[in-house]
């Protein structure tokens, strides 16, 4: 906490001390907070060169950015620093000179809320909170369980009735405690919050916990690091809850503050036209209203957002947009990002790279843009929906009976 100066209300910009826990005590429950740092001592700690001698290959490698202590216990899985890869055919496919891809389905538990957890753990232990509780539509809850057993840490998880069976599967194997509420994400957030009052529990939903949005930004600082410091135009993030975007956007926000970067991208936020009331917030300038929630992108599900105002305020600030996408497109994103990468993105992660196709579509994108599109969950956590977006398999005998024709039908053979 050598650098946080204190937490801001996002909506009535109130400042707090660091002992305020959740949200603002002035706005209540919807007064997100907003951690603050002093930039001007951490430029003095963080340049290119410090930077380039790092050991540290995961997200700690920013620890002045993140609001922990100097001498935090840390969880022994390795977050973070996972890879971005240029790809030219699926770039491309999409009618793009420049496509990288930062696959964040490489962290420990599959996806990118190992961020997020991998602080609410640490501050957890900081607050020395023994059990640590969320909900989630399955990543949170899944990356919360295996960082609290990294840590020694007991999770209490609620998931809604349609979480996919692996995520919950995860859970299991990590030793949390799972309560599947017969309903929606909204009723499992809503008894999540009741429990870890009533049984004073740390909460780990960043619909209301500061210090997430935190963990998640180091995606964004990573990227300016590892693309040598020349950002690319555009940046597209699949949007849930809102939180994730906010954080990539206050990577490259303080990276330019740092002086590390000369300029930002813009950010292209995207929502599956099923559960899309950031979009609307965000095309109308309207308060959030409440939606009921219809994609096959589970993890971005979220009919009442509680992240909504960081999202847009973050959007608006990169001078990016917004669009939604249908459950087909990101079907199709799903089949050629897998054919033409190797990388196997869960729906709501390739809901960002369908949405980057119909921004090249509607040019909204140039198709001369440099583009980066965070592949947020790796797909082995859905199989259902990617089962959706692919055919069958040939079932052939053993001994290979009609094997020739089906080869014919494929082209292999003439
Ligand atoms: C959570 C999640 C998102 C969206 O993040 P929000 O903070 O909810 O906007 C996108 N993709 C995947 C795979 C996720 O798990």
């Amino acid at each position: 906490m050598e650098f946080v100066t204190g937490l801001k209300c996002v909506f009535c910009g109130a400042t707090y001390s660091t002992r305020v826990t959740y949200t603002c005590p002035a706005c209540g429950i919807t007064g997100m907070l907003d951690v603050q740092y002093d930039y001007p001592a951490i430029a003095k700690h963080l340049t290119r060169r410090s930077l380039a001698n790092r050991k540290e290959f995961s997200h700690w490698r920013y620890r002045e950015l993140l609001p922990i202590r100097k001498d935090a216990v840390l969880p022994s899985l390795p977050v973070g620093w996972t890879p971005v890869v240029q790809t030219d055919s699926l770039a491309r496919h999409l009618g793009l000179r420049t496509l990288y891809l930062k696959d964040d389905g490489r962290n420990p538990t599959g996806s990118l809320k190992d961020r997020a957890s991998a602080v609410g753990v640490v501050k957890a232990r900081e607050k020395q909170h023994k059990i640590i509780a969320c909900a989630s539509t399955g990543n949170a809850a899944s990356s919360l369980a295996g960082m609290a057993a990294s840590m020694g840490l007991k999770s209490v998880i609620f998931v809604p009735e349609r979480a996919p069976e692996p995520k919950v599967t995860q859970l299991l194997i990590f030793g949390a405690t799972v309560l599947r509420v017969r309903g929606g994400y909204e009723d499992a957030f809503q008894l999540s919050q009741s429990s870890c009052e009533r049984w004073g529990w740390y909460n780990r939903n960043s619909a209301i916990n500061p210090y997430l949005v935190e963990g998640k930004k180091t995606v964004g600082l990573e990227i300016c690091e590892q693309l040598d410091w020349q950002v690319p135009d555009w940046v597209a993030v699949s949007v849930g809850d809102g939180c994730t975007i906010a954080g990539v956007w206050k990577a490259f926000h303080e990276m330019k503050t740092l002086g590390l970067i000369e300029g930002t991208p813009k950010m292209l936020g995207v929502q599956a036209a099923g559960a899309a009331p950031v979009t609307t917030a965000f095309s109308t300038g309207e308060p959030l209203k409440p939606i009921e929630p219809h994609t096959i992108a589970d993890s971005i599900a979220v009919g009442v957002p509680r992240n909504w105002k960081k999202a847009v305020l973050a959007v608006q600030a990169s001078g990016g947009t917004m669009i939604n996408v249908e459950d087909e497109e990101i079907l199709e994103a799903m089949r050629c990002t897998g054919r033409l990468t190797g990388i196997f993105a869960e729906p709501a992660a390739a809901t960002a790279i369908a949405g980057v196709r119909r921004a090249v579509e509607e040019g909204i994108i140039g198709r001369k843009a440099s583009v980066l599109a965070v592949v947020t969950g790796n797909g082995l956590k859905d199989i259902r929906s990617a089962q959706a977006a692919v055919t069958k398999p040939f079932d052939i005998a053993p001994d290979g009976t009609g094997l020739e024709d089906i080869l014919k039908d494929q082209g292999f053979v003439s």
